[in-house]
């Protein structure tokens, strides 16, 4: 067809050129039009191609971890569309919208998969930045294309529902006006006109869930009644739902019976459910590097230390260097274990990222209030770095840079939540002078007091520094049994 139309189109303009008709404005014309053509082509095609997910794979809700509230909340929205003859019958408004909202990496697209297993219906899912075009109207084609797919897919697959899912809704749903770019709007505008013609005795019915993080910077015209009127949280998991969702992500995996997964998921507070699919695939990788067919503890630790602090670098530190390291960590570690017993998680001297050594101490359960003596005593465990090194070395050094930073910023939170000798301060009228005095006297009390702690396990750190040096790691419960020998033996001497 287009090979027809452009062979006439080539004999028209040398009939024309033969009749001694200026034939170059047409030519030009010709070429920008055949141009166009080609763009639209490709465009059409890709988008038609990209806005359908074929779903191979059903995800059920058993496949989503913690999120007990949400998914709860979610079943009940759905039973609109299971049940939708009783819900036509009492004359309930249909529900199109819902939206989710939390973190990346929480489950909500798997949420969104699931809506549609549950509710036996097609599926169908594009992320707001496809909409995003140069050219204007490409985005307000595309949302209709997407609800037009929605109901076809529907169709072909003999249901009676569809499930519309659009990723970072944000993109698309931003305040109208907020941009200067009218394609957002026209985009948004579209969309807002395809809910508002959607009807509960439509067949197929059709459902919109979105997804964002920043659900703040949403048109409050998208959340309207009518429109994506039920909102449901998808938080990043509490210590259950991680422990839930590291169950889910190794049920293919071979562990050895040695992992307690208990262990891992209080590890990873903050962690969301990618990260901890990450953090699993992770361990059966390094499993894999040391010959092994069973995933142990040990290569769920190094995958933590790994989805923390980067992979491990391949500089080899001299062997003064090592033990200074160990010192300097021992330190940590130790006013660790003195402040917070049974808090040492983990020690190590084998560079990662851009640290040469570090402690992993064990999260403070899911806390997010902290007391003053609890700040105080994190901030020991910073200062206590250095101070190892000045009671071993006499001096210090560079490494201990980055727990300064995290000392001041400790005392800084004193400080400015009314827990210094300044009493409750208006933060942000304090004055910076001020501010800094007291933080360095927090921090100058504080670092004396490290250093009495330390001085008494001035031997430990002599004696434990080579062990490290040698072991590269030491777990904390390990750590834990070499200082309590440490401490009997000391007691009975
Ligand atoms: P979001 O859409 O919130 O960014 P996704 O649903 O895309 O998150 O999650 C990405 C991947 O992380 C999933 O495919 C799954 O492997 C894992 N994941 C995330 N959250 C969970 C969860 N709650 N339970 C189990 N796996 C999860
Ligand atoms: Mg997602
Ligand atoms: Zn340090």
């Amino acid at each position: 067809m287009t090979e027809i139309v452009a062979g006439a189109a080539v004999a028209l303009l040398l009939f024309l050129g033969f009749l001694g008709v200026n034939v170059l404005p047409l030519v030009l014309i010709g070429v920008l039009l055949s141009f166009a053509y080609l763009l639209w082509e490709r465009r059409g095609p890709t988008a038609a191609g990209r806005v359908e997910t074929p779903v191979r794979h059903r995800v059920g809700f058993d496949e989503i971890g913690g999120q007990e509230h949400a998914k709860r909340e979610l079943m009940e929205a759905l039973d609109f569309l299971r049940y939708r003859d009783r819900i036509r019958q009492l004359g309930i408004r249909p529900l199109k919208g819902i939206l989710l909202a939390g973190p990346p990496g929480t489950g909500k697209t798997l949420m969104a998969k699931a809506a549609a297993t549950y509710t036996d219906s097609a599926f169908v899912a594009a992320s707001g930045s496809e909409f995003v075009e140069m050219y204007v109207g490409i985005g307000a084609q595309r949302v209709r294309e997407l609800f037009r797919r929605a109901r076809q897919s529907a169709r072909r697959e003999g249901k009676d529902s569809a499930i519309i899912f659009i990723d970072e809704i944000d993109v698309i749903g931003g305040r109208r006006g907020a941009h200067s770019h009218q394609e957002y709007d026209q985009t948004l505008n579209q969309l807002l006109t395809e809910m508002d013609g959607m009807q509960t005795t439509s067949d197929p019915l059709v459902l919109v869930m979105a997804a964002t993080n920043r659900i703040d910077a949403l048109d409050p015209a998208l959340l309207r009644p009518g429109r994506f009127d039920r909102i449901i949280k998808v938080d990043l998991p509490d210590k259950e739902g991680r422990l839930h969702i590291l169950q889910i992500q190794t049920r293919n995996k071979p562990l050895a019976p040695s992992v307690d997964l208990e262990q891992v998921a209080r590890e990873t507070f903050g962690f969301s459910g990618a990260q901890l699919e990450s953090l699993a695939n992770e361990a059966a990788i390094i499993a894999l590097r040391e010959g092994k067919d069973r995933i142990e503890q040990s290569h769920f630790r190094d995958a933590i230390d790994k989805v923390l602090m980067g992979e491990r670098t391949g500089r080899v530190p001299s062997r003064e260097e090592l033990r200074r390291v160990a010192v300097h960590e021992l330190g940590h570690a130790i006013v660790s274990e003195i402040v917070r017993p049974g808090s040492v998680s983990h020690i190590t001297i084998s560079p990662r990222g851009n640290a040469l050594g570090y402690v992993r101490q064990v999260p403070e359960g899911d806390t997010y209030l902290y007391t003053k003596d609890q700040l105080d005593g994190q901030i020991m465990v910073a200062l206590a770095g250095a101070v190892a090194e000045e009671l071993v070395y006499g001096n210090r050094s560079t490494g201990a840079q980055n727990d300064f930073e995290q000392a001041s910023r400790l005392a800084r939170t004193e400080v400015e939540c009314g827990l210094s000798e300044l009493g409750i301060v208006d933060a942000e009228n304090l004055p910076q002078k001020l501010l800094d005095e007291e933080i360095r006297k927090i921090l100058s009390s504080l670092e004396i007091k490290t250093k009495e702690m330390l001085e008494r396990y001035r031997p430990v750190l002599e004696e434990f520094s080579g062990l490290l040096v040698q072991e590269e790691s030491l777990d904390g419960d390990a750590f834990r049994a070499q200082l309590a020998r440490r401490d009997a033996l000391s007691h009975a001497g």
